[in-house]
This record gives C-alpha cells, structure tokens and sequence, in this order.
C-alpha cells in the first residue's frame, strides 16, 4: 500500500444556473454529492479498490433519482428508458459495457459483469439482458425508473428543442408558466474514477441518455475513449455533455493519448480537449479525471456541473456551479 488514494465524481454538466436552484435544492445535490463520494472514500480508506469504489459510487447515483441514471433515467420520444454504462480498470486495461437496457436496476454493475463474466466488452439490448439475467443482476419493470418530473421533461423538450442534456431540459422551464418539470429535480448523467492505495485506476460512467432520442439512439457513455477510459499509465476519465461530440473527437482517449504521447499533465491535456477541442465538435458537458499521483480534474464547459472528490484523510469538496460552490 503506498498511493494516497482518492475518488472524484459527477453527476452531469449542462445549463445549471444558480438562479434556477433555492438554497435547500442545492443543499439536497449537495447532500447527495457528498454522502456518495464519501461512500467511495471510505471503501478506499479501508484498502478496498478503485474499480469497487467507482462500482459503488456509480450505483449509489443510480439509485438517487436527483440524477439521469438508473431510477430516473430520462425518456426516449417514444417513453421508454434505454440506459447506457461502462465500467474500465486501468491496472489490466479490461472494460465491460451495455447499451439499450431497459431492466437492469443498477447499469453499472451490468458492465462489470459483462468485463468479468464475458469475453466481449460491449453488450446491448435483448441479449445483453438475457446475459445479465443468467449472472444474478437485479431486474426492475421499466416503472422502476418512471418519474412523474422526467415524463414531463420529455414533453416539453419535444414541443420546443429536439433532443436535449437533461439539465438543459429541466432549464427549459420559464418563469411564465408553470413548470411541468418541479424545477428542484435535475438530472444528469453519472460517473466516476478513482485512484486506490495499491495505485491502481478506475473509472465507471452511467447514463439515460440524452431526452428525446430515438429509440436505440446509443450515446458516448458506453464508448471506451468517449465516455469512460481508465489507465495507469494516464489516467482515469468519465465524460458527460453531448454524447456524439465526445464519440465524434474520442474526447477521452484524447487526453490520455496528449499525456502519454506528448508528456502533458492530466490538468493541462484535460483542459485542452474540454475547453479546445470539444467546442470544434459543439460538445458541451465536462469531464472528471485522476491520474496515478492523484491529481484530480474537473473541468467543464457548461454552466455547472455537479461535482465532488475526496482524498483520503481529507474532507469531501462537492460545487455544481462554474464559480465556487
Ligand atoms: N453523455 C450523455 C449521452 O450523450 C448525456 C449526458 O451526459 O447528460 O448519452
């Protein structure tokens, strides 16, 4: 044992302005944030790895319907929930992913079984659920992941703008009419990466997706390089904004690919593919990472992004908006 270990997660990027949220809606992101990254740290603190931290923690946001992943997954135009995640471990470089699920209570842990019980590494719909149904995951009827607040958050990102960020589908609302989405639920894609004390990497991200997409529609979540990659030699990463902008630039792999072939730092390749490179794409949204000195990043191009990290022995640090908490 010998890295100080650590966690980092994300809870989605998009239009989060701090004029949009009461004190006591923050308090409950905030609170939520917070109780799940300190969950992640103290499996940490006790030797636990990273790829259990980030399984943990990715599920935990599943399970929290403030956030687009798993209960309280956002609508496809046709109502369903389809629901994406990948899980990569940077000591071995193994990974495992699902797309199109529509059963599986926590999508998280249907990736990890589908890194350690498979020889594939992606897996989708019908089969992967069948899969998934021989290796003991828990199923759920798709009223499982229904909320009243994400249906009408479909409605109203169908009437006016096409496919959106959850959070900028709960921004949507105007101060005109009356919300048909209770303006104190936001949703975002999840995820998360850690540094374990054996100096190991993880990453894991989990999503609903984008509102209003096709049926089918598969977005960059469950892509390795895209939406979540894990290596010590670089880094871990976990993406969320607009998902074909981070497939189209392999925004992950990227920043990995600038710090181990050109010798940049985590902060500085981060900072060039979100703040750079991703606006060439119209990519939007924000990335987490940790490298194997456990230097952590968070950087964003939206207006917020909930966020958090912890270090061991430390406290935990969570903020959604651009400037400060
Ligand atoms: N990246 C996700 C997707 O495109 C959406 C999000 O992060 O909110 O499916």
């Amino acid at each position: 044992m010998s890295a100080r270990a650590a966690i980092a997660i994300h809870g989605g990027a998009g239009t989060i302005l701090r004029s949009n949220l009461t004190a006591e809606q923050e308090g409950r992101y905030l609170h939520a944030l917070q109780a799940i990254v300190t969950a992640g740290n103290d499996l940490l603190a006790q030797g636990g790895s990273a790829l259990d931290a980030v399984s943990l923690a990715v599920s935990l946001l599943e399970d929290c319907p403030l956030f687009n992943a798993g209960k309280g997954a956002v609508f496809t135009n046709a109502g369903t929930m389809e629901m994406d995640a990948a899980i990569m471990d940077g000591k071995t470089r193994r990974a495992g992913a699902v797309a199109c699920i529509q059963h599986v209570r926590n999508p998280v842990q249907a990736a990890r079984a589908v890194m350690e019980h498979s020889p594939h590494v992606l897996m989708v719909g019908k089969g992967a659920e069948e899969f998934l149904r021989k290796h003991g995951l828990q199923f759920e009827d798709q009223s499982y992941f229904y909320t009243e607040e994400r249906h009408a958050q479909l409605q109203r990102a169908s009437q006016e703008s096409g496919v959106l960020l959850d959070h900028d589908a709960a921004s949507l609302l105007t101060t005109t009419e009356p919300a048909p989405l209770d303006p104190d639920k936001k949703f975002g894609t999840v995820g998360a990466v850690a540094l374990d004390v054996h100096g190991n990497l993880a990453a894991a991200t989990s999503t609903g997706g984008m509102t209003n997409k096709l049926p089918g529609r598969v977005g960059d979540t469950p892509m390795l390089g895209a939406g979540c990659y894990a290596d010590n030699q670089t880094a871990a990463l976990s993406a969320t904004g607009t998902g074909e902008a981070f497939m189209r630039s392999l925004a992950l792999h990227d920043i990995a690919a600038q710090m181990q072939y050109l010798g940049l730092s985590l902060e500085q390749a981060a900072n060039n593919v979100v703040m750079n490179k991703l606006p060439l794409y119209e990519g939007q949204g924000g990335i987490i990472g940790i490298d194997r000195l456990g230097n952590i990043v968070l950087p964003f191009n939206t207006e917020g992004m909930y966020r958090a990290y912890q270090r061991t022995g430390e406290e935990a640090f969570a903020a959604i908006y651009a400037k400060s908490g």
